[in-house]
This record gives structure tokens, sequence and C-alpha cells, in this order.
């Protein structure tokens, strides 16, 4: 549908990506998603081709170009149908190198933002662990400063590129040792750690779905990195995050109802092709009002996604609509894709079945960056309590 939104330029880099994309990574991808893994070269081609860095500065190799230009990206991504593949970009270049962006030192910046906008080096962003998901009040993992540097301890879990990455973006406490063990997100810092760094290994985990994601665990034991690579000031971390987390969760967001085109648009062209009774199974009134469903819930979806990606633009990432999307579009995708595989009957259902990877992926999206329970969460305290309800003009 047409959009008010989006100039004559935004639509020819629409047609520009996607042509790239099917050249270059349509062809590929499932034998990616065998490996687990996208190819080092493919990061260098996104890179020469300006897609790493549409919304990043000049100053790093990036184009400074508005987020719709962005928007346009993460929606073609999320139409390849691969989540592993939109997710493994979708975390370099709007997650892990959003810190660099915001608060990262101008050497930190030249050394590492630019060579991820570049393609040059593959970046990863590792927050979670073992035992702290939604529960970022359990991080264990410490940075300890000793001399010029900072001695890194802990373990990480789920992270994707986590193998392939050249350098992580790293939530660790920097409070001092004796206090580390202490509950509250307070005391957390960000720090750039070269993968190449003795003492750290990670090992890929064999997860359902994004497979080519490379989601990873990683453990750091006594590794030393240099005390200029923090990111801001130390113990501001947890503030990073929260702003950070507001791109990443509109990215998700705009990824997953790129998915969700893909797959109505697979379903409907299977179901046009369908015999079935006199007819096909397109033309069966029942299913017809479902995909009528979806495909106005996905409407509905992304005009909240374009707004908050043109508040954005406008220079504010409001918390209460980035959390709407997230929670929105990855819902609608698990749903989108439940009904379409039921559509596709058991031809669906084989394991190489294009419907059968969407139905395999979507899940991920709804645990991953925030699950949808945390969002609810999020969005009743801004939008629910008394300064909320006021200031909405309910
Ligand atoms: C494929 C994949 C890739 C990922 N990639 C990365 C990455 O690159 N980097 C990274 O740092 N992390 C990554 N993650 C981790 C992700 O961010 C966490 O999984 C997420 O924050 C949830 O944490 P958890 O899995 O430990 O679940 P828990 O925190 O243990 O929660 C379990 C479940 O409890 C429910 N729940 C949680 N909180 C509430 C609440 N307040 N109210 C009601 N119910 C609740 C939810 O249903 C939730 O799914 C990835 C996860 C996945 C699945």
């Amino acid at each position: 549908m047409q959009s008010s939104y989006f100039t004559a330029e935004h639509q020819q880099f629409r047609k520009s990506v996607r042509e790239f994309l099917a050249a270059e990574v349509l062809p590929f991808a499932d034998e990616w998603e065998r490996r687990r893994c996208i190819p080092k070269e493919l990061w260098g081609k996104m890179g020469r081709a300006g897609l790493l860095g549409l919304h990043h500065s000049k100053a790093v190799g990036g184009a400074e170009k508005d987020f719709f230009h962005s928007v346009v990206l993460l929606e073609e991504l999320g139409r390849t149908g691969y989540a592993g593949f939109r997710v493994a970009v979708g975390v370099h270049s709007y997650m892990a190198t959003s810190y660099l962006a915001q608060a990262g030192s101008k050497e930190l910046k030249q050394k590492y933002l630019a060579a991820a906008v570049s393609g040059e080096k593959v970046s990863a962003l590792a927050i979670t662990e073992p035992e702290a998901g939604s529960d970022l009040n359990r991080l264990r993992t410490t940075a300890v400063l000793d001399g010029d540097s900072y001695v890194i301890n802990g373990k990480k879990k789920f992270v994707a590129n986590g193998t392939t990455a050249d350098f992580i973006v790293l939530a660790v406490k920097t409070t001092p040792a004796a206090s580390a063990a202490r509950k509250g997100a307070s005391g957390v810092s960000m720090l750039i750690v070269d993968t190449e760094t003795a003492g750290l290994s990670a090992k890929r985990l064999e997860t359902l779905g994004w497979h080519c994601s490379d989601t990873s665990e990683l453990e750091f034991n006594d590794v030393r990195v240099p005390a200029s690579n923090i990111i801001g000031t130390a113990n501001q971390g947890f503030i990073y995050i929260m702003q950070c987390m507001q791109l990443e969760r509109l990215a998700a967001g705009l990824l997953a109802l790129g998915g969700v085109d893909r797959c109505l648009e697979l379903t409907w062209r299977y179901m046009a092709e369908r015999p079935l009774f006199d007819s096909t199974l397109s033309k069966l009134q029942s299913v017809r009002h479902r995909m009528a469903e979806l495909v106005t819930e996905a409407e509905a979806t992304r005009h909240l996604a374009y707004h908050a990606a043109w508040l954005h633009e406008r220079g504010s990432l409001p918390i209460a609509e980035c959390s709407m999307v997230k929670l929105k579009a990855t819902e609608l995708a698990n749903r989108a894709a439940h009904e379409c595989m039921q559509f596709h009957g058991a031809h669906g259902y084989q394991e190489a079945s294009p419907i059968a990877r969407i139905y395999r992926d979507v899940q991920a999206a709804t645990i991953a960056g925030g699950a949808s329970e945390v969002m609810r969460d999020i969005i009743a305290q801004i939008t629910l309590d008394e300064a909320g309800w006021r200031r909405r003009n309910f």
C-alpha cells in the first residue's frame, strides 16, 4: 500500500535493495541455514553496497540517510523469509553498533564502527547470561579494572553472530568485585571486546530456528581489554541499554513485519495454485477472510511502526511506541505463521518447505530483545498509570 512516508528516492532504494538481496542472498540462504552462519564475504558485499551504515554518520563511512531508508532495508531483509539472515544483519547494524554510535569515543568509532559499516568487521551484542535474560538485575559477568585494562570473567548466552563476530559489544558489571554480586542493574558498563583476545571462547548453540544467525554462548576467562574500550562512561551501561533497546525493538518489529509479508505472499501464491473441490484453495471464503484479517493487521501494525519511525526521525524514540511495535509485529508474525502453515496442509509440514522455516523461526522474536510479557509490562506502566492516561489524552 502507498504511504506518505516514502519518497521516490525511497522507492528507488527499495528496488535496489531487492535486487541486491535477490542476487546475493536468496540463491545461497538455504546453504547458510545448513552451515548455521552467513559467510564473511557477504558482510563485505553489503558494506560496499552501502547497506550496513545507512543511518550511521559520514564520519565513519555511513550514509546519514533519513530513517525511512532503514525502514525500507529492514522490511526487505524481513521479506527474504530468512529470519536468521535478517537477524544477523539487524543485530550488526541496528543493535550492537548503536552503542558505539551513541556513546563510543572517537577512537572506538574509527576502529570498530567504521569497520562495521564497511563490513570489514562483524559485530555481536552480548547482554543475556544463563541466569539473566528479562531480569538484568542478575547480570554477573564482571570487568575489574587492573592498571590500564579491564579483566573480564563470566558467561554470555544466546548471542547472535556469536562465533562469526570480530568484536563484541559486551554488558559487564564494573562495580568493585566485593559488590558485583549485589542486586541491581547499577554498575553495568558496555565494553568492546575483540574476539581474538586470549581467554574468550565461543560455542554455537543448536537453536530451533534463526539458523544462520549463529546464536552462541561465550565464555570469558580473565579476558583482558584496554580500559579505553569502554563505551561512554563506566557504570552508565544500563542507561545505554535502555536507550539502544528502543531502536532494537523498532528494528525487530520492522524485520518481523517484512517476515509477515513474505509469509502471507507465499501462502497466497500457494492457495491460488492449490486445486481444491471445483476451484482453488484461494477461492474458499473462510480462508479468504482469514487472510484478509491478517493483511489488515499487518497494515495496521506497519503504520504503527511507521509512526514510531517518524518520531525517531524527529529525534525521539518513545519507549511505549517501540515496545508496542515489537509486541504487535512479532506476535502477529507468530499468528500468521501458524495460520499459514495450516493453509499449506501437509505440503507445508515438510522440513524443507519455506513455510516450515518461517513457522520454526517466528517464536524467537517474541522472546529475543524483550519477551512479549515484558513489552506488555512496559506498555502498561507507561500508558495505564495515572500520568500515562493524562498524557495520552484518552
Ligand atoms: C534466537 C535468540 C537470539 C538471541 N540473541 C541475543 C543476542 O544477540 N544478544 C543477547 O544479549 N541476547 C540475545 N537473546 C536473548 C534474549 O534477549 C533473551 O532470551 C530474552 O531477554 C529473555 O530472556 P530469557 O530467555 O532468559 O527468558 P526469562 O527471562 O527466563 O523469561 C522466560 C519467560 O518468562 C516470561 N516472562 C519474563 N518476564 C516476565 C514478566 N515480567 N511477566 C510475565 N512473564 C514474564 C516470558 O514468557 C519469557 O519468555 C536471544 C534470544 C534468542 C531466543
